[in-house]
C-alpha cells in the first residue's frame, strides 16, 4: 500500500468540511487550499459546491486563480462538485458576463439549470456509474451539462419531465465533475473514484 495521496480541497467558500471528511474516508490526506503554495505537491484537488461567482471572486482576490489554472493545465487531477463543476467548465450559460471559470473541461454548463421551483432534490443516477449499485444524488441549485466536446465522457444523467436527460456527471482526462453533491449522503463511491484517478495520474 503506497502512502495516502494528499488531495487539496479549495477552501475559499462552500462545503469544504464535507469533502475533507469524504476524502479521509477514502484513504486520502485532505489539505485545505487557500494560498498558492498550498497547491504544491498535491495528487489532486477538489473544488467544492457553494457559490461559483463567490469562488471566482475570492480566487482572484487571493491570487490563487492563475496558479490554480496553471496547475490544471499541467494535468493536476481535479474533481468539481456543483459550483466546482461550474468552475471547471470552459463555457457557461446563465452566468453573469464577468464570471470567470478555471476551465479545463470542454463542456458548456448551465447554472441553476433545475429552476427556482426545484431548489434541491434527490434522484438516482441512471447509468451504472459509479459501479456498485444505484447512487442517490443530492442536487442543490444544481447546474447541468448542456454541451460536451469530443473528449468528454458522459458518466451519468437524470431524467427530465419531458423524457430527455440532464447530464450530471462527466469526465475528461484527469478532470471529473458532478452537478450533484456526493459529499452529502454518506456514499463514498464518487470520492473513491476520484482518489483512484488521482493515484493513477500520480
Ligand atoms: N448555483 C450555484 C452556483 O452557481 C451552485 C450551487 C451549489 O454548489 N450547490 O454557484
Amino acid at each position: 500500500m503506497t502512502a495516502a495521496p494528499v488531495v487539496g480541497v479549495l477552501a475559499l467558500q462552500g462545503d469544504v468540511r464535507e469533502h475533507v471528511a469524504a476524502l479521509t474516508a477514502c484513504g486520502a490526506l485532505p489539505r485545505p487550499v487557500r494560498r498558492p503554495a498550498e497547491l504544491d505537491g498535491l495528487a489532486g484537488l477538489v473544488i467544492p459546491g457553494g457559490e461559483s461567482t463567490t469562488i471566482d471572486k475570492l480566487a482572484r482576490a487571493f491570487d490563487l486563480r492563475e496558479p490554480l489554472v496553471a496547475a490544471l493545465r499541467a494535468g493536476l487531477p481535479a474533481f468539481g462538485s456543483c459550483a466546482g463543476m461550474i468552475m471547471l467548465a470552459d463555457r457557461l450559460v446563465d452566468a453573469p458576463a464577468d464570471q470567470q471559470t478555471f476551465g479545463g473541461l470542454d463542456v458548456t454548463v448551465r447554472r441553476n439549470a433545475f429552476g427556482r421551483q426545484t431548489d434541491s432534490f434527490e434522484a438516482d443516477l441512471d447509468s451504472g456509474w459509479p459501479a456498485g449499485g444505484a447512487f442517490r444524488a443530492v442536487f442543490i441549485r444544481a447546474p447541468e451539462v448542456v454541451g460536451c466536446g469530443p473528449d468528454v465522457e458522459v458518466l451519468a444523467s437524470v431524467p427530465r419531465p419531458d423524457g430527455a436527460r440532464h447530464v450530471v456527471a462527466v469526465r475528461q482526462g484527469n478532470l471529473l465533475a458532478t452537478a450533484f453533491h456526493p459529499e452529502m449522503g454518506g456514499d463514498p463511491r464518487v470520492h473513491a473514484a476520484f482518489v483512484a484517478l488521482a493515484r493513477a495520474a500520480g
